[in-house]
């Protein structure tokens, strides 16, 4: 990589540490006015490596921020009632701040169910469907962790946001839909695209912002990135590769985010400065 494409590079592995650095102190202050350390509660259920490296990385991220981490792990023939009473327990637990259940879960539960369990003031990873409304209403909420640590990342890097084309590939609740909305929010004229879509790379050719979240590995081509275009890969499969052809995209892109070290350490720290922040919220302290 010469010098012009390493400046072209978003780095999201140091902002995501200036991220955690800042929920760290806000841990010191709510432990210094109440005495009280914040916790985050992860359930996981089942067995699934890349969800317990997940987890694993999460509880990690939470202790060296100074919080306590409550681990549930649940075996995978869990069902939607014994779930969704675990998650109502830790909802009702004063000494959780925030809960994440790790997703997907087992085909047997009714994620849904079990996603709104989560009492909206503990929704630290924005996935219930009041969280996800208040974001769609432009309502200040816990914001999903991944699209909510992406507009960080382009926050800090001065994208223009505001009259942008923006176009996100994938419409998961937890990545391309609230991505959308917070797009939106900041009046990008946005254009969500998904499996039926046609004429795809004409769509994509259009961004000046392109975020993609598709689950296929380099599935986004060079020449679908306009001249200038910003490129945030939200992909990870497995052997550390984007849904973004990242070499044939990184000529054509005036910005773009590696895979991995682009959005994916962003996600992590997203979800502890939002647990910082909830914990705040519940204990009455201003930050
Ligand atoms: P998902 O629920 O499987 O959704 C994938 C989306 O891509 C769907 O909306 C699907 O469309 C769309 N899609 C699939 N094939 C397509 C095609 N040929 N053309 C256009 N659209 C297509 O995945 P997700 O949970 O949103 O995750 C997406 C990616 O982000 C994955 O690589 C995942 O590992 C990664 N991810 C990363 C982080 C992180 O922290 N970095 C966090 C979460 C997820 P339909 O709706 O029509 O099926």
């Amino acid at each position: 990589m010469n010098t012009t494409e390493t400046s072209k590079l978003i780095d999201g592995k140091a902002l995501a540490a200036r991220v955690l650095e800042q929920a760290a102190a806000k841990v010191e202050t709510i432990k210094s006015h109440t005495g009280v350390t914040p916790a985050l509660a992860t359930v996981l259920v089942g067995e699934d490596p890349a969800s317990a490296t997940y987890v694993k990385m999460k509880v990690k991220r939470c202790e060296a921020a100074g919080m306590k981490s409550i681990r549930v792990d649940m075996p995978k023939q869990t069902t939607t009632e014994q779930l969704v009473s675990q998650v109502t327990a830790l909802g009702e637990d004063p000494d959780v701040a925030g809960i994440l259940l790790q997703h997907p879960v087992p085909d047997q539960i009714d994620e849904r169910a079990a996603f709104e369990a989560i009492p909206r003031h503990k929704d630290v990873d924005g996935v219930t469907a009041t969280g996800l409304g208040c974001m769609f209403l432009g309502i200040p909420t816990f914001g999903s962790c991944t699209p909510a640590g992406i507009m960080t990342l382009l926050h800090e890097y001065g994208v223009t946001i505001k009259g942008a084309e923006a176009v996100v590939i994938g419409r998961s609740p937890i990545l391309g839909k609230p991505m959308a909305a917070m797009l939106l929010e900041e009046h990008a004229t946005v254009t969500i695209c998904h499996s039926r879509t046609v004429d795809l790379a004409d769509v994509v050719r259009r961004a000046d912002i392109i975020v993609a979240a598709v689950g296929r590995p380099e599935f986004v081509k060079g020449d679908w990135v306009k001249e200038g275009a910003v490129v945030i890969d939200a992909g990870y499969n497995p052997g550390n590769v984007g849904d973004v052809d990242f070499e044939a995209a990184l000529p054509r892109a005036s910005l773009i985010t590696p895979v991995p070290g682009g959005v994916g350490p962003m996600t992590i720290a997203t979800l502890i400065d939002n647990t910082a922040n909830a914990a705040a919220e519940q204990l009455g302290v201003e930050l």
